[in-house]
Protein backbone atom coordinates (compact mmCIF):
# COMPACT_ATOMS: atom_id res chain seq x y z
CA UNK A 1 0.00 0.00 0.00
CA UNK A 2 1.27 3.58 -0.99
CA UNK A 3 1.12 6.29 0.96
CA UNK A 4 0.10 9.85 0.28
CA UNK A 5 0.39 13.20 2.60
CA UNK A 6 -3.25 13.10 2.07
CA UNK A 7 -3.83 9.97 3.38
CA UNK A 8 -2.96 11.34 6.36
CA UNK A 9 -4.74 14.60 6.67
CA UNK A 10 -7.72 13.23 8.27
CA UNK A 11 -5.64 12.47 11.34
CA UNK A 12 -5.27 17.28 11.42
CA UNK A 13 -9.15 16.78 11.91
CA UNK A 14 -8.83 16.45 15.92
CA UNK A 15 -6.75 18.92 16.20
CA UNK A 16 -7.63 21.55 13.82
CA UNK A 17 -11.55 21.40 15.79
CA UNK A 18 -10.19 21.66 19.14
CA UNK A 19 -8.78 25.42 17.56
CA UNK A 20 -11.92 25.96 15.37
CA UNK A 21 -14.05 25.48 18.99
CA UNK A 22 -11.87 28.30 20.67
CA UNK A 23 -11.98 30.85 18.16
CA UNK A 24 -16.03 30.72 18.25
CA UNK A 25 -16.16 30.63 21.72
CA UNK A 26 -13.76 33.61 21.63
CA UNK A 27 -16.59 35.25 19.14
CA UNK A 28 -19.16 33.96 21.57
CA UNK A 29 -17.23 35.75 24.21
CA UNK A 30 -17.30 39.50 22.23
CA UNK A 31 -20.85 39.13 21.30
CA UNK A 32 -21.90 38.39 25.33
CA UNK A 33 -19.75 40.96 26.82
CA UNK A 34 -21.03 43.46 23.76
CA UNK A 35 -24.64 43.28 24.53
CA UNK A 36 -25.54 44.48 27.69
CA UNK A 37 -27.28 48.15 27.16
CA UNK A 38 -26.67 47.79 23.83
CA UNK A 39 -29.43 50.92 23.08
CA UNK A 40 -28.82 52.62 26.37
CA UNK A 41 -27.14 55.62 26.74
CA UNK A 42 -23.66 54.82 28.55
CA UNK A 43 -23.40 51.97 26.69
CA UNK A 44 -19.55 52.75 25.49
CA UNK A 45 -17.82 53.64 28.78
CA UNK A 46 -19.73 50.75 30.75
CA UNK A 47 -18.40 48.46 28.08
CA UNK A 48 -14.75 50.22 28.04
CA UNK A 49 -14.88 49.29 31.82
CA UNK A 50 -15.54 45.69 31.74
CA UNK A 51 -12.89 45.29 29.14
CA UNK A 52 -11.17 43.51 31.88
CA UNK A 53 -13.93 40.62 31.87
CA UNK A 54 -12.79 39.68 28.33
CA UNK A 55 -8.95 39.81 29.12
CA UNK A 56 -9.84 37.36 32.33
CA UNK A 57 -12.06 34.97 29.75
CA UNK A 58 -9.15 35.17 26.94
CA UNK A 59 -6.95 33.89 30.14
CA UNK A 60 -9.00 30.67 30.91
CA UNK A 61 -9.69 29.87 27.13
CA UNK A 62 -5.67 29.62 26.68
CA UNK A 63 -4.25 26.87 28.70
CA UNK A 64 -6.90 24.19 28.51
CA UNK A 65 -6.41 24.69 24.62
CA UNK A 66 -2.33 24.53 24.48
CA UNK A 67 -3.14 21.62 26.79
CA UNK A 68 -5.51 19.51 24.44
CA UNK A 69 -4.01 20.62 21.12
CA UNK A 70 -0.31 19.76 22.02
CA UNK A 71 -1.85 15.75 23.18
CA UNK A 72 -3.87 16.09 20.12
CA UNK A 73 -1.38 16.70 17.71
CA UNK A 74 1.61 14.14 19.35
CA UNK A 75 -1.41 11.40 18.50
CA UNK A 76 -1.70 12.32 15.21
CA UNK A 77 1.57 12.76 14.37
CA UNK A 78 2.51 9.34 16.09
CA UNK A 79 -0.74 7.70 13.81
CA UNK A 80 0.18 9.18 10.52
CA UNK A 81 4.00 7.52 10.90
CA UNK A 82 2.38 4.13 12.13
CA UNK A 83 -0.03 4.77 8.99
CA UNK A 84 3.44 4.93 6.74
CA UNK A 85 5.30 2.17 8.35
CA UNK A 86 2.55 -0.03 8.47
CA UNK A 87 1.44 0.89 4.71
CA UNK A 88 5.67 0.12 3.67
CA UNK A 89 5.35 -3.24 5.90
CA UNK A 90 2.27 -4.58 3.46
CA UNK A 91 4.21 -3.58 0.50
CA UNK A 92 7.18 -5.85 1.35
CA UNK A 93 4.92 -8.42 2.46
CA UNK A 94 2.88 -8.61 -0.68
CA UNK A 95 5.93 -9.03 -2.27
CA UNK A 96 7.37 -11.67 -0.02
CA UNK A 97 10.26 -9.55 1.30
CA UNK A 98 11.84 -8.92 5.13
CA UNK A 99 10.31 -5.70 6.62
CA UNK A 100 13.61 -5.13 8.51
CA UNK A 101 14.40 -4.48 11.87
CA UNK A 102 11.56 -4.08 14.22
CA UNK A 103 12.12 -0.68 15.75
CA UNK A 104 13.28 1.89 13.78
CA UNK A 105 14.49 5.35 15.17
CA UNK A 106 11.35 7.39 16.24
CA UNK A 107 13.82 10.79 16.58
CA UNK A 108 12.08 12.37 13.02
CA UNK A 109 8.96 11.86 14.17
CA UNK A 110 9.51 13.74 17.78
CA UNK A 111 10.98 16.66 15.92
CA UNK A 112 8.24 17.05 13.48
CA UNK A 113 6.11 16.92 16.41
CA UNK A 114 8.35 19.82 18.44
CA UNK A 115 8.08 21.56 15.21
CA UNK A 116 4.29 21.31 15.05
CA UNK A 117 4.13 22.88 18.65
CA UNK A 118 6.33 26.08 17.40
CA UNK A 119 3.99 26.42 14.96
CA UNK A 120 0.98 26.75 17.22
CA UNK A 121 2.66 29.04 19.39
CA UNK A 122 1.90 32.47 17.13
CA UNK A 123 -1.62 31.27 17.26
CA UNK A 124 -2.23 31.41 21.15
CA UNK A 125 -0.50 35.01 21.13
CA UNK A 126 -3.10 36.23 18.24
CA UNK A 127 -6.18 34.21 20.58
CA UNK A 128 -5.11 36.59 23.82
CA UNK A 129 -4.53 39.75 21.64
CA UNK A 130 -6.73 40.51 18.54
CA UNK A 131 -10.04 40.09 20.47
CA UNK A 132 -9.04 42.89 22.87
CA UNK A 133 -8.09 44.70 19.97
CA UNK A 134 -11.84 43.89 18.46
CA UNK A 135 -13.56 44.73 21.49
CA UNK A 136 -12.05 48.27 21.41
CA UNK A 137 -12.94 48.74 18.10
CA UNK A 138 -16.53 47.24 17.67
CA UNK A 139 -16.97 50.04 20.93
CA UNK A 140 -15.63 52.72 18.60
CA UNK A 141 -17.14 52.02 15.72
CA UNK A 142 -20.65 51.80 17.51
CA UNK A 143 -20.53 54.84 19.00
CA UNK A 144 -19.01 56.72 16.13
CA UNK A 145 -22.13 55.46 13.72
CA UNK A 146 -24.60 56.74 15.97
CA UNK A 147 -22.67 60.13 16.86
CA UNK A 148 -22.95 60.67 12.80
CA UNK A 149 -26.74 59.76 13.49
CA UNK A 150 -26.81 57.23 10.68
CA UNK A 151 -27.56 53.85 11.86
CA UNK A 152 -29.33 52.55 15.27
CA UNK A 153 -26.19 51.39 17.62
CA UNK A 154 -27.00 47.74 17.34
CA UNK A 155 -26.27 47.89 13.43
CA UNK A 156 -23.05 49.64 13.85
CA UNK A 157 -21.83 47.00 16.30
CA UNK A 158 -22.92 44.29 14.89
CA UNK A 159 -21.07 45.38 11.28
CA UNK A 160 -17.91 45.45 13.21
CA UNK A 161 -18.40 42.39 14.60
CA UNK A 162 -19.42 40.78 11.32
CA UNK A 163 -16.03 41.99 9.82
CA UNK A 164 -13.98 40.01 12.44
CA UNK A 165 -16.65 37.28 12.05
CA UNK A 166 -15.68 37.40 8.39
CA UNK A 167 -11.85 37.15 8.91
CA UNK A 168 -11.62 35.04 12.50
CA UNK A 169 -8.41 35.31 14.18
CA UNK A 170 -6.02 36.36 11.52
CA UNK A 171 -2.20 37.42 11.12
CA UNK A 172 -1.08 33.46 10.48
CA UNK A 173 1.18 34.31 7.31
CA UNK A 174 3.06 30.92 5.52
CA UNK A 175 6.73 30.89 4.27
CA UNK A 176 4.90 31.99 0.95
CA UNK A 177 3.67 35.18 2.00
CA UNK A 178 0.13 34.06 1.46
CA UNK A 179 -2.25 34.76 5.35
CA UNK A 180 -4.91 32.27 6.27
CA UNK A 181 -7.56 31.91 8.74
CA UNK A 182 -7.54 30.05 11.83
CA UNK A 183 -8.53 26.74 11.37
CA UNK A 184 -7.25 26.78 7.89
CA UNK A 185 -3.89 27.57 9.04
CA UNK A 186 -4.27 25.37 11.84
CA UNK A 187 -5.03 22.32 10.07
CA UNK A 188 -2.28 23.06 7.03
CA UNK A 189 0.44 23.07 9.66
CA UNK A 190 -1.35 19.99 11.45
CA UNK A 191 -1.70 18.18 7.46
CA UNK A 192 1.64 18.96 6.63
CA UNK A 193 2.91 17.52 9.35
CA UNK A 194 1.04 14.47 9.46
CA UNK A 195 1.36 13.67 5.71
CA UNK A 196 5.75 14.57 6.25
CA UNK A 197 5.51 11.65 9.17
CA UNK A 198 3.59 9.52 7.45
CA UNK A 199 5.37 9.39 3.93
CA UNK A 200 8.67 9.74 5.75
CA UNK A 201 8.01 6.25 7.94
CA UNK A 202 7.05 4.65 4.85
CA UNK A 203 10.34 5.29 2.97
CA UNK A 204 12.13 4.76 6.19
CA UNK A 205 10.23 1.09 6.47
CA UNK A 206 10.91 0.28 2.63
CA UNK A 207 14.99 1.52 3.15
CA UNK A 208 15.49 0.03 6.41
CA UNK A 209 14.35 -3.47 4.49
CA UNK A 210 16.62 -2.70 2.20
CA UNK A 211 14.95 -1.40 -0.50
CA UNK A 212 16.04 1.67 -3.21
CA UNK A 213 13.60 2.44 -5.32
CA UNK A 214 9.88 3.87 -5.55
CA UNK A 215 7.78 4.73 -8.27
CA UNK A 216 5.20 8.06 -7.84
CA UNK A 217 1.42 7.28 -7.95
CA UNK A 218 -0.59 9.11 -11.52
CA UNK A 219 -4.14 10.08 -9.35
CA UNK A 220 -5.19 12.30 -12.19
CA UNK A 221 -6.53 15.87 -11.22
CA UNK A 222 -2.84 17.01 -10.86
CA UNK A 223 -1.30 19.82 -8.76
CA UNK A 224 1.37 21.68 -10.95
CA UNK A 225 4.45 21.12 -8.39
CA UNK A 226 3.66 17.13 -9.02
CA UNK A 227 3.45 16.65 -12.26
CA UNK A 228 6.94 16.60 -13.48
CA UNK A 229 7.27 13.36 -11.14
CA UNK A 230 3.97 11.40 -11.99
CA UNK A 231 4.89 7.97 -12.92
CA UNK A 232 8.15 8.32 -12.46
CA UNK A 233 11.22 6.19 -10.75
CA UNK A 234 12.99 7.78 -8.04
CA UNK A 235 16.01 6.57 -5.52
CA UNK A 236 15.09 6.58 -2.13
CA UNK A 237 18.41 7.64 -1.29
CA UNK A 238 21.51 8.57 -3.07
CA UNK A 239 22.50 11.92 -5.49
CA UNK A 240 20.05 14.18 -7.38
CA UNK A 241 19.56 14.09 -11.41
CA UNK A 242 18.29 11.76 -13.78
CA UNK A 243 20.59 8.51 -14.13
CA UNK A 244 20.89 5.07 -15.19
CA UNK A 245 21.17 2.57 -12.11
CA UNK A 246 22.36 -1.24 -13.15
CA UNK A 247 20.69 -3.68 -10.28
CA UNK A 248 21.41 -7.53 -9.70
CA UNK A 249 17.84 -9.19 -11.03
CA UNK A 250 17.36 -12.51 -9.91
CA UNK A 251 14.99 -13.82 -12.08
CA UNK A 252 15.88 -12.34 -15.14
CA UNK A 253 19.07 -14.01 -14.17
CA UNK A 254 21.27 -10.79 -14.76
CA UNK A 255 21.74 -7.23 -14.65
CA UNK A 256 18.57 -5.05 -15.24
CA UNK A 257 18.90 -0.87 -15.84
CA UNK A 258 16.55 0.75 -13.94
CA UNK A 259 16.18 4.84 -14.60
CA UNK A 260 15.42 7.05 -11.91
CA UNK A 261 14.60 11.21 -12.46
CA UNK A 262 16.24 11.72 -9.66
CA UNK A 263 15.82 11.12 -5.60
CA UNK A 264 13.44 11.25 -3.32
CA UNK A 265 15.06 13.87 -1.30
CA UNK A 266 15.43 16.22 -4.63
CA UNK A 267 11.87 15.85 -5.88
CA UNK A 268 10.35 16.93 -2.32
CA UNK A 269 13.07 20.10 -2.20
CA UNK A 270 10.84 21.05 -5.25
CA UNK A 271 8.12 20.54 -3.66
CA UNK A 272 6.54 17.11 -4.91
CA UNK A 273 4.58 15.74 -1.73
CA UNK A 274 3.11 19.53 -0.55
CA UNK A 275 0.82 19.23 2.28
CA UNK A 276 -2.27 18.13 1.18
CA UNK A 277 -0.70 16.20 -1.76
CA UNK A 278 -2.70 12.89 -2.91
CA UNK A 279 0.79 11.96 -4.59
CA UNK A 280 2.15 8.74 -3.06
CA UNK A 281 5.35 6.89 -3.58
CA UNK A 282 4.84 3.04 -3.96
CA UNK A 283 8.15 1.04 -3.43
CA UNK A 284 9.69 -0.02 -7.12
CA UNK A 285 10.78 -3.87 -7.67
CA UNK A 286 12.98 -3.63 -10.73
CA UNK A 287 12.21 -6.06 -13.27
CA UNK A 288 8.71 -6.83 -11.07
CA UNK A 289 7.03 -3.65 -11.17
CA UNK A 290 4.80 -1.96 -13.72
CA UNK A 291 4.24 1.73 -13.40
CA UNK A 292 0.45 2.59 -14.06
CA UNK A 293 -0.42 5.28 -16.16
CA UNK A 294 -3.41 8.12 -14.78
CA UNK A 295 -7.04 7.41 -14.53
CA UNK A 296 -8.80 8.62 -17.52
CA UNK A 297 -11.52 10.64 -16.24
CA UNK A 298 -9.74 12.05 -12.84
CA UNK A 299 -11.29 15.19 -11.19
CA UNK A 300 -9.35 18.46 -12.02
CA UNK A 301 -7.27 20.10 -9.56
CA UNK A 302 -9.61 23.39 -10.40
CA UNK A 303 -12.44 22.04 -8.74
CA UNK A 304 -10.56 20.61 -5.42
CA UNK A 305 -9.75 24.17 -5.32
CA UNK A 306 -13.45 25.36 -5.67
CA UNK A 307 -14.50 22.78 -2.85
CA UNK A 308 -11.91 24.31 -0.27
CA UNK A 309 -13.49 27.96 -1.11
CA UNK A 310 -16.80 26.95 -0.17
CA UNK A 311 -15.63 25.28 3.06
CA UNK A 312 -14.31 28.58 3.40
CA UNK A 313 -17.48 30.18 3.12
CA UNK A 314 -19.15 28.06 4.96
CA UNK A 315 -16.58 28.59 8.20
CA UNK A 316 -16.95 32.36 7.63
CA UNK A 317 -21.03 31.90 7.92
CA UNK A 318 -20.89 29.99 10.58
CA UNK A 319 -18.73 32.56 12.76
CA UNK A 320 -21.01 34.74 11.55
CA UNK A 321 -23.93 32.99 12.92
CA UNK A 322 -21.74 32.98 16.37
CA UNK A 323 -21.37 36.76 16.39
CA UNK A 324 -24.80 37.70 15.51
CA UNK A 325 -26.38 40.40 17.51
CA UNK A 326 -30.02 39.30 17.23
CA UNK A 327 -32.10 37.21 15.07
CA UNK A 328 -32.70 39.07 12.01
CA UNK A 329 -28.52 38.84 11.81
CA UNK A 330 -28.65 34.64 12.74
CA UNK A 331 -31.35 33.90 10.13
CA UNK A 332 -29.69 35.63 7.50
CA UNK A 333 -26.26 33.80 8.17
CA UNK A 334 -27.97 30.19 8.41
CA UNK A 335 -29.14 30.89 5.10
CA UNK A 336 -25.80 31.31 3.68
CA UNK A 337 -24.54 28.69 5.09
CA UNK A 338 -27.24 26.48 3.36
CA UNK A 339 -26.91 28.23 0.10
CA UNK A 340 -22.95 27.11 0.14
CA UNK A 341 -23.94 24.04 1.97
CA UNK A 342 -25.95 22.94 -1.84
CA UNK A 343 -23.51 24.84 -3.93
CA UNK A 344 -20.54 21.82 -2.40
CA UNK A 345 -23.13 18.99 -2.51
CA UNK A 346 -23.51 19.78 -6.16
CA UNK A 347 -19.81 20.08 -7.08
CA UNK A 348 -18.79 17.34 -5.04
CA UNK A 349 -21.59 15.23 -6.89
CA UNK A 350 -20.05 16.25 -9.83
CA UNK A 351 -16.51 15.96 -9.51
CA UNK A 352 -16.70 12.69 -7.30
CA UNK A 353 -14.36 14.46 -4.28
CA UNK A 354 -15.06 13.09 -1.47
CA UNK A 355 -16.55 16.07 0.90
CA UNK A 356 -14.89 16.84 4.07
CA UNK A 357 -17.38 17.53 6.64
CA UNK A 358 -15.01 18.67 9.52
CA UNK A 359 -13.59 21.33 7.62
CA UNK A 360 -16.74 23.01 6.83
CA UNK A 361 -17.31 23.14 11.04
CA UNK A 362 -15.62 25.28 13.22
CA UNK A 363 -17.45 24.01 16.19
CA UNK A 364 -17.25 20.14 15.48
CA UNK A 365 -15.64 19.18 18.78
CA UNK A 366 -17.66 20.32 21.58
ZN1 LIG B 1 0.90 16.90 -5.27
Amino acid sequence: MAVSPGDAEHLAEPVAAEFAAAERTVIEQLRDLLTPGLSRPGWARARTAASGLLRRALLRIVPGLRARTGQAATLAVQRAALLGDRAARGELAQHELPPGPNDLDITPTQRLTRALAEDFEPVYARILRQPQDVYRDVIARASEGVLEGQITRVRAAQRALDDFADRGITGFVDSRGRSWELAAYVAMAVRTTCGRAAVQAHVDRLAAAGQQFVYVSAPGGSCPLCEPWEGKVLAISGPPGPRDVKVQHAAAGGRVTVHVAGSLMEARAAGFQHANCRHSVSLFLPGVTTVPTAPPDAPSYESSQEQRRLERQIRRWKRREAAALDDTARTAARSRIRDHQASLRILTRESGWPRKPAREQIDYAH
